[in-house]
């Protein structure tokens, strides 16, 4: 889920409201393939609308024909993470994370952690998230989400798997928690919404940051100063599906294909092939979640 948008629109880029009629719903054009493949490193499979195995392929397929090869699926609840770690057993271009969403965590129950704890094992769940505080909406009192931040902080070392960390509106409280219960080894800032301020802050302590549409967006220019500082070892590039669909489409809805466009906008704003680019972020994600090299050509 995103951190920073409501999917509505509105940096008046693309389409306008009402001018083009239904275009706004329909899905952004099949970019150009890319050079290298990539990994989304973060998307909801689900909430694009996959439902069983057919489905789950025919978005992947999508994805690949333009470089995206595999995806990480991010479940943010119970069933979500069930219905996750299952998709991740029909095809192999597809990983799971699993946990409880912060703005879900007014009633996290024994029999959540109990269920969470089991997904958490399995080979293809390759990290623990969506999890960390949403102080924008208030579905769930701040306290609630800060004792499951601390319970998924501690699934993760314990399954030796990196925290994937959504972080909205609530970016001390994020840091200080982490540093309060000692941070796993790898975490991950899903769609970072911060400035080259808290990039910095988060480089340094060795966390990686996962770029979505937002980055494209133009009146995103502290988060562009952001993503141009970050070391190229601690980058990773997201959809988010099927929110923050990337500038020109915002407001259409995303797919994992779409993480093309992210991936060209940041190849030119840090001055770097598409190419280079894409190695990057198809090697960080290799190492950050354990995927393996790709055999494929
Ligand atoms: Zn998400």
């Amino acid at each position: 889920m995103p951190n920073n948008d409501s999917g509505t629109g509105g940096d008046g880029a693309g389409e306008k409201n009402g001018k083009k009629g239904d275009s706004r719903r329909e899905p952004p054009p099949v970019p150009e393939p890319l050079p290298a493949p990539v990994v989304d490193a973060h998307t909801h499979l689900d909430a694009c609308g996959a439902k069983d195995p057919e489905s789950v392929r025919d978005m992947v397929d999508r994805a690949e024909r333009v470089g995206v090869r595999r995806v990480v699926t991010v479940a943010d609840d119970i069933s979500s993470a069930r219905w996750v770690a299952q998709a991740a057993t029909w095809d192999d271009r597809v990983f799971a994370a699993v946990a409880v969403h912060p703005t879900r965590t007014a009633k996290f129950t024994d029999s959540a952690r109990h269920a969470l704890k089991e997904l958490a094992r399995q080979p293809r769940v390759v990290a623990i998230g969506e999890t960390g505080l949403d102080y924008y909406w208030d579905y769930s009192p701040p306290e609630a989400q800060q004792a499951a931040f601390r319970w998924h902080i501690g699934l993760a070392k314990q399954v030796g798997k990196p925290l994937m960390i959504h972080d909205r509106d609530a970016h001390e409280d994020v840091l200080s928690i982490l540093d309060d219960e000692g941070a796993p080894e790898t975490v991950i800032f899903h769609c970072f919404s911060g400035d080259a301020e808290l990039a910095g802050r988060c480089v340094e302590k060795g966390y990686v940051l996962s770029f979505a549409g937002p980055v494209t967006f133009r009146n995103s220019l502290p988060l562009q100063e952001a993503a141009r500082i970050v070391p190229a070892q601690q980058l990773l590039v997201e959809t988010d599906a099927p929110f923050l669909t990337p500038h020109p489409y915002r407001g259409r809805p995303n797919e994992p294909y779409c993480v093309a466009y992210t991936v060209r906008y940041l190849a030119e704003l840090r001055g770097v092939s598409v190419g280079e680019l894409a190695r990057t972020v198809e090697r960080n994600s290799e190492r950050i979640f354990g995927l393996g090299h790709s055999e494929q050509s």
